[in-house]
């Protein structure tokens, strides 16, 4: 008999094997053979563990442990099992191996839950194949985008909808996989952290309060080309200082706000460009996240009053910020909060509150459901690489937690 540890390490092993690329992570996108051969394999995991197993329209796999009142607000848990391009073997799979972990468990306890327990492992969240990302959840939800089906393409130029044919699906049909409000009570997922706080801490999970809210921009600063040898100092419209003095003022504030709210600068480009030349025209993005957009817009006006100063002290300088996105937070419930801490502590399992800074398929299904996460912690916070790791040791107490919750979380 395999230990639950091994159970654990056979499916993220024989997973990991389904990739694209050979000897270098896993590469495993959408609607591939690879992804059909994982596929099969947790069909055959949940139907082991007496799951009735279906496909849903867009390619999740749904393995449904009845209840005795089949008709009451489902438990739903699981992840995703497409990765990005040569990834880890633990993004999305550290989910759905818990998910099946915790189906095998019940099942060997001969569990009969009150309401239904649906296991899921959904297809393309990375969006790494055809660009769109956390797809299944948002065709659940009934949020797909208007005709992504046809327009977003691989790098061979095959649509999604194309690509769902050769998978033998019918994108005619996306729509169906849609679930209604209601329909499901709550929607737990575990997931890898990818980030090093939880290594750090020491810490067997993280309990997620919220996955973070993002607003992202693009910040056009412009002034005047001059030469860089004869062109005095306080005679120039340097766009390039004037943005570095933005992107230090947003930092700044992002850090004295203290709740957890981060701000990057990831992007920088000047015009002409040219290492002699003052840069006459700057563009910079900022991504900020946090649990709470209002923090979020006074990273903004940390960022807009700074450039207000630059332009006020230098009439040669104007600046526009164009708004490119804007995601709400999605919070998880105290109570749910609570219910993962009293099981934790009754499992000896060690916790800590942590925000999600990446977004993930509880995020999308916040909007049909109630929501929680659970993270295990990533070897060095390395995540979307090869290198990826998490102990199996440590995904089993995740695995249990999930598994504790579900349970009750039926039982009820
Ligand atoms: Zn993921």
């Amino acid at each position: 008999m395999e230990t639950k540890v091994e159970r654990i390490q056979r499916d993220i092993e024989t997973l990991a094997q389904y990739s694209q690329v050979q000897g270098i992570g896993c590469t495993r996108y959408t609607y591939t053979k690879e992804f059909a051969q994982a596929r099969d394999y947790i069909v055959q995991e949940m139907k082991a563990a007496g799951l009735s197993v279906r496909e849903d329209a867009v390619g999740t796999v749904i393995g449904r442990m009845e209840g005795k009142n089949p008709s009451a607000p489902i438990i739903m848990t699981g992840s995703h099992f497409d990765t990005v391009k040569t990834g880890g073997r633990f993004d999305g799979m550290a989910g759905v191996t818990a998910a099946l972990e915790t189906a095998r468990t019940l099942h060997d306890e001969g569990f009969v839950p009150e309401r239904p327990i649906e296991f899921v492992a959904l297809p393309e969240e990375e969006g790494a194949r055809f660009g769109g990302g956390l797809f299944a959840s948002r065709a659940m939800c009934g949020k797909l985008y208007h005709n992504e089906l046809e327009t977003y393409k691989d790098s061979d130029g095959v649509s999604m909808a194309q690509a769902m044919r050769e998978y033998g699906l019918d994108p005619a049909r996306a729509d169906e996989a849609r679930r209604e409000k209601g329909e499901i009570d709550m929607f737990l997922e575990l997931h890898i952290e990818q980030g090093p706080v939880l290594e750090n801490a020491g810490k067997d999970v993280g309990i997620v309060e919220a996955i973070v809210g993002i607003k992202c921009f693009n910040v056009y600063v412009h002034g005047r080309s001059d030469h860089a040898g004869t062109t005095p100092m306080d005679m120039r419209a340097d766009t390039m200082v004037a943005a570095a003095r933005a992107i230090v003022a947003g930092t700044d504030k992002a850090r004295e706000l203290g709740d957890g709210t981060v701000v990057t600068f990831g992007r920088v480009e000047t015009q002409p460009g040219a290492f002699n030349i003052v840069a006459k025209e700057t563009l910079f993005d900022i991504d900020c996240r946090s649990k709470s957009l209002e923090s979020v817009d006074k990273v903004i006006d940390a960022v807009r009053a700074s450039l207000e100063q630059s332009q006020a002290e230098n009439k040669g300088l104007s600046f526009d910020i164009v708004e490119k996105l804007t995601a709400q937070p999605v919070l998880v419930k105290p109570e749910a909060q609570e219910l993962l801490e009293q099981e934790a502590a009754q499992a000896g399992i060690s916790t800590m509150k942590l925000l999600s800074g990446a977004g993930h398929d509880a995020m999308v299904m916040g909007s049909l459901c109630d929501v929680a996460m659970i993270f295990v912690p990533s070897k060095g916070g390395r995540s979307h690489v090869p290198e990826e790791w998490t102990d199996y040791e440590q995904l089993r107490k995740g695995a249990e937690l999930l598994c504790r919750c579900v349970r009750r979380l039926a039982s009820k």
